[in-house]
């Protein structure tokens, strides 16, 4: 396993990252045990940094699999909170989730724009005095856009960024894969770190999975890739190609061939908050049904944690 530093942190993270939100309620919704041991298999491959968020809902199963001390571990959480007391909370909540009395980063969660930035002023100054008081030790953002990356590289007070990339850009909702890269390479000259999401669009590219991460990781500028993990195969062909080894066929095949998508249920109710809440709009109310839009959709699985009927799943 590679490592790398993240920015200007002295955090020496490995460059494949355990994004947690596969094994959560919000998609897989592994059984417990199960959840902790794909973590616990990442870890002893060598993977070093799992990404969480609290909208994930897994704070238990990152819990039980630090619990065993395979390696040391560094998480990255996120909020919406825009308060100052609010994001307080989250950073508590995680830490006591957790049983640690640090997180090593906490991110203000899925800025899409400099004005929505702007407006998580409180919340920044919570997360400023956290990393004085040790509760943190790296401020972060997570994106969707070119406009926040380039934005937030201008921030003294963020150390690191999470933008969506992958080749074909599918889910950067301002620009192309190619405008994402040159404000991740900014945004790296001003030293911040920069672990990336989406690396398989979502699913768009798991077919060619193996070629994708190679083109991610060949990039400048980006020092960690995130990638959602949810099984033991999928753990052991990631580390294989992130170690630029060939994963054994047969697994490779198992992988490729897990088609995932995106379950509404037929009792919706047409109230439209996930037309709201989802950053790619693809997602509509058709004839009184929510209806996704394969073709934009990436995944991301924000919609059902926002439906108040709980009918919408990634599976
Ligand atoms: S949030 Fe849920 S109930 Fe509301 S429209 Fe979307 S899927 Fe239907
Ligand atoms: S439809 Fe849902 S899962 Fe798909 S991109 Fe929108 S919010 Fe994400």
């Amino acid at each position: 396993m590679e490592y790398q530093t993240l920015g200007n942190t002295d955090l020496q993270v490995s460059r494949l990252c355990f994004g947690s939100l596969t094994i959560s309620p919000l998609q897989a919704n592994l059984p417990l045990q199960e959840g902790v041991s794909v973590i616990r298999d990442a870890l002893v491959a060598g993977v070093n940094f799992i990404d969480t968020a609290e909208l994930y809902n897994n704070y238990e199963y990152i819990r039980l699999a630090l619990r065993e001390k395979l390696r040391p571990v560094y998480v990255c959480s996120k909020s919406y909170a825009y308060t100052y007391d609010a994001m307080r909370e989250s950073v508590e909540k995680a830490c006591r989730a957790i049983e640690r009395d640090y997180i090593d980063i906490f991110m203000m969660h899925e800025q899409t724009s400099r004005l929505t930035l702007q407006g998580h002023a409180e919340a920044l100054k919570y997360l400023v005095d956290a990393k004085q008081a040790g509760t943190i030790r790296a401020i972060g953002v997570s994106t969707h856009t070119v406009e926040v990356v380039r934005a937030a590289a201008m921030y003294d007070e963020i150390d690191v960024i999470h933008p969506i990339l992958n080749k074909q850009g599918l889910g950067i909702c301002d620009g192309t894969a190619f405008d994402m890269l040159s404000a991740i390479q900014f945004a790296d000259s001003m030293g911040k770190g920069i672990y990336t999401m989406k690396a398989l669009g979502g699913g768009h590219l798991s077919s060619v999975a193996p070629a994708a991460f190679e083109w991610i990781l060949s990039q400048t500028g980006i020092d960690a890739v995130a990638v959602g993990m949810q099984s033991r195969e999928e753990v052991r062909v990631n580390v294989a190609i992130f170690a630029g080894l060939q994963p054994e066929q047969k697994m490779l095949n198992q992988v490729l061939g897990r088609q995932r998508k995106l379950l509404i249920e037929e009792w919706c109710l047409a109230c439209g908050k996930c037309v709201q809440v989802c950053p790619m709009g693809a997602i509509q109310i058709v004839e009184g049904q929510a209806v996704s839009n394969l073709n934009k959709c990436v995944l991301c699985g924000y919609c059902g944690a926002h439906c108040p009927e709980f009918c919408i799943k990634v599976i």
